[in-house]
């Protein structure tokens, strides 16, 4: 078995491409680029947590970071250097190869340095720190939304949860959903392109981490607004679509804009190859109130029931969280 320096040596040093000093030293030495404010942030992924014991090495080195790349694309930074804390029960050197795989795979997908972190034996988890660039004063955040602004969403969140769904024996899919919902769970692709391209159009914006209505939920209360949501309008139908408001993992962007500039989004879309699906409007209501309508006009005000009472009134045109077992519902998926 390698010793803790030659896994750092190894495995977790590579070349830098805007790095004064990377790995090697007590420090790294970065120059932010003058006009730019730095975005900082850090996730923890602990196994038996948020991953599984046999997730796949290298999709864990892809995932650990790019959960922390998808927090720069919500503040609509450029992600640029990374630092990796690893916790390891002795590695296999297999089992590390892959995730440093991973890992680089997607530092080199999004222009990220890893420049230094930390690397010691125990129950397996990883915390990574990022740091990005933001034109000063341009940063997306979570408390800008205005009352009248339209609430869009890119991609198809919900995937993530029904992959995650199959593999724990809770539903099936056929393919091509299957091997789509998997990359989904398995390899997110953060939206930095658009986090970028928002500057200067989103009032507020938010990754989708926790599922649809806990993260819209967070714009919501930091803006201290409402909100009103057209169930059709949203981009899935069935079981998908409760994956879609009550799941996470998938790291799209949920963010608002000016209703003047529904327009230039959907544009956007156009140029960026994304689904960019408007799914509804920020209210003067009660602040963190969340108002759906359905397909009948029927409205459903889940902010004043339980998180599972709110799941309940969706069960009779949908299929339930609770019954995913239910066969067949993969033709939903396409
Ligand atoms: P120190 O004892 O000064 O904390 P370490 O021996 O822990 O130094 O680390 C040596 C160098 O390797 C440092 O530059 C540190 O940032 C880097 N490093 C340690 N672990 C990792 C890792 N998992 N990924 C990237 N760099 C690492
Ligand atoms: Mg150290």
């Amino acid at each position: 078995m390698p010793s803790e320096f030659e896994i750092i040596a190894r495995y977790f040093t590579r070349g830098t491409s805007h790095t004064t000093l990377g790995v090697g030293d007590d420090g790294a030495l970065i120059a932010p680029t003058p006009g730019q404010e730095l975005v900082i942030s850090t996730d923890l992924l602990v196994e038996g947590t948020h991953f599984l014991a046999d997730t796949d090495a290298e999709a864990l080195g892809w995932k650990s970071l790019a959960v922390n790349v998808s927090d720069m694309a919500a503040m609509g930074a450029q992600p640029r250097w990374a630092l990796l804390a690893a916790v390891l029960p002795a590695p296999t050197v297999d089992w590390i190869e892959a995730f440093a795989r991973g890992f680089f795979d997607c530092a080199a997908s999004y222009g990220v340095d890893l420049i230094g972190g930390d690397t010691t034996r125990g129950p397996r988890a990883f915390c990574v720190t990022i740091l990005g660039e933001v034109p000063a004063g341009r940063a997306l955040r979570r408390d800008g939304a205005k009352a009248g602004d339209s609430i869009w969403v890119s991609g198809r969140p919900g995937r993530a949860a029904l992959g995650l769904a199959h593999l724990q024996g809770r539903t099936t899919l056929i393919e091509p959903a299957l091997t789509e919902c998997l990359a989904a769970l398995h390899k997110p692709q953060p939206r930095v392109a658009l986090g970028l391209a928002l500057h200067g159009i989103a009032s507020a914006a938010i990754d989708v981490s926790d599922g649809l209505l806990a993260d819209l939920g967070h714009i919501l209360e930091q803006s201290a607004l409402g909100a009103r949501l057209h169930i059709a309008d949203l981009p899935a139908a069935g079981l998908e679509r409760d994956c879609l408001l009550a799941g996470g993992d998938d790291y799209e962007l949920l963010f608002t804009v000016p209703a003047a500039s529904d327009g230039e989004v959907a544009a956007l879309g156009t140029r960026l190859g994304l689904r960019l699906t408007r799914i509804g409007d920020i209210v003067a209501g009660r602040p963190g109130e969340l108002v759906l309508c359905d397909d009948g006009g029927t409205v459903i005000t889940p902010a004043t029931r339980g998180y599972d009472h709110f799941m309940s009134p969706l069960e009779a045109g949908t299929v339930s969280l609770a019954d995913m077992s239910r066969p067949p519902w993969a033709g939903t998926v396409s």
